[in-house]
């Protein structure tokens, strides 16, 4: 039989059918995009590399680096990747960093439009002064509802605006502490996992105690003020995801002599003094010399009772009915939260000693320390960060220990294996060690599998 070449009307000829170009890396979809809660590039970097189960550190090093001319990352340089990963909050924001990650993440994903998890949308008129949190901010309960329903795990782009304080889904603050370690946990690390605490690997995610551990109470003004901002926030960031014109509607200087004008007529001193800025930074946003923190066009939005996509807009409608709301003026002057008991700073002192010092096997955690006295544990740790740190590092002695001990017993028990193995007849291979031992998962650790080693050595098996 003889193989003919193609006819030129055969249906599978190659080049009729051009493959779309391939992507290097997984081709993975953004969460949320143009909705409030987009996901952040943090998120989406740490989701790429659990997709392709490598660490963040190898997605840095060997495939983002070489596209991102760092070179010093590229090569290796442990310090120069963190120096990176320490910018993690930077790579969510607006600058030349988070640029150039996103045209080298769309080059490797082939996925268009990621400065939408970014603030590079809204850069023409973010201050990036006290812009965002520095470390991860987080809502225990969104984590806990989607790993429930079985939805993906993810951090909004929202959650990294200092100004976010609350998840207006589940009307609960977000928070900044690990419950277990009470460490801050950054935006980006090379152990990254989204919902996981990076320092002690553990469970984010709560659906109890964070009303009850979070022992601060917020006024009903408080909490409808952080819940406005949380909801304000989103709907910028969604038209901001949806509409690219949005950044040629806004007008941040004229928006802020509109409101001046038809506050105050105009009178900069006045408005300044009603709402305690100083009279020289107005002057200057008024000039369209500076733009104004995002915190301070918050704090006039809310008082005047104008979203803040109405307000960078200038959209007429909103600016026609425009008036200061007295009483939100003047609650944004109060002291904004208060401890429903009083922290008695000396007694708080002498029961985290006796915690510090106390026999308990195990010891107790900080968010169980918390627990006890009844106040929020960034409360206790900002008055005593040293004796809190002391009980943290405490347990965490205890539990390294406890390990090491339960990786020697595993040691034993596979030293044991091989003997009775060799003695059976059998070649002693990992896989039947295995099925003798309590913890087959244990080779993991180096210290099991040079045990397996040495023993087939000294029983002459080549290791
Ligand atoms: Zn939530
Ligand atoms: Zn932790």
């Amino acid at each position: 039989m003889t193989i003919k070449p193609y006819c030129n009307d055969e249906l599978w000829k190659p080049d009729k059918y051009q493959l779309p170009e391939r992507s290097r890396l997984n081709h993975l979809p953004p969460i949320g995009i143009e909705t409030p809660v987009v996901e952040s590039l943090t998120s989406y970097i740490t989701r790429l590399a659990e997709s392709h189960s490598i660490s963040i550190s190898v997605l840095m090093t060997r495939e983002l680096a070489p596209l991102l001319n760092k070179y010093y990352i590229q090569n290796g340089i442990t310090k120069g990747l963190s120096t990176l990963l320490n910018r993690g909050g930077a790579l969510n924001s607006m600058g030349e960093l988070a640029q150039q990650l996103v045209d080298s993440l769309e080059k490797l994903t082939l996925k268009r439009n990621l400065s939408a998890l970014t603030l590079l949308p809204l850069s023409d008129f973010l201050s990036s002064r006290e812009l965002l949190h520095k470390t991860k901010a987080w809502c225990p309960y969104c984590y806990e509802e989607w790993k429930v329903s079985n939805k993906p795990i993810y951090e909004p782009l929202l959650w990294t605006l200092k100004d976010v304080e609350f998840c207006s889904r589940h009307y609960q603050p977000l928070q900044t502490l690990c419950s277990y370690c009470d460490r801050q946990i950054p935006w980006l690390s090379s152990k990254s996992r989204i919902g996981y605490c990076s320092h002690c690997d553990r469970w984010l995610g709560s659906s109890i105690n964070c009303k009850n551990t979070a022992n601060t109470v917020f006024s009903e003004e408080d909490l409808s003020r952080n819940i406005w901002i949380s909801l304000t926030l989103g709907e910028l960031i969604a038209l901001s995801n949806k509409s690219s014109t949005l950044t040629q509607k806004v007008n941040l200087r004229e928006a802020v002599q509109k409101i001046v004008d038809i506050t105050h007529q105009g009178n900069i001193a006045a408005f300044a003094r009603a709402f305690k800025l100083p009279k020289n930074t107005v002057w200057m946003w008024y000039k369209g010399k500076s733009i104004p923190n995002l915190k301070y066009i918050l704090d006039i939005c809310y008082c005047l009772d104008i979203s803040l996509l109405s307000f960078v807009t200038l959209e007429e409608t909103a600016f026609q009915s425009l008036k200061i709301n007295p009483q939100k003026l003047s609650n944004k002057f109060r002291i904004k939260r208060a401890s429903p008991r009083n922290f008695d700073s000396r007694d708080i002192e002498l029961s985290l000693q006796v915690f510090l010092n106390s026999q308990q096997t195990p010891p107790p955690t900080m968010k169980d320390v918390a627990e006890k006295l009844g106040f929020d544990r960034r409360t206790i740790s900002d008055h005593y960060p040293e004796l809190c740190k002391a009980i943290s590092s405490r347990y965490f002695y205890y539990q390294r220990l406890i390990r090491a001990k339960k990786i020697e017993d595993c040691c034993k028990q596979v030293r044991e294996a091989v003997i009775f193995l060799v003695k059976r007849g059998e070649y002693p291979s990992e896989a039947r060690v295995s099925d003798l031992i309590s913890q087959p998962g244990y080779f993991r650790y180096k210290k099991v599998r040079m045990a397996l080693r040495d023993a087939k050595s000294n029983l002459n098996f080549q290791a």
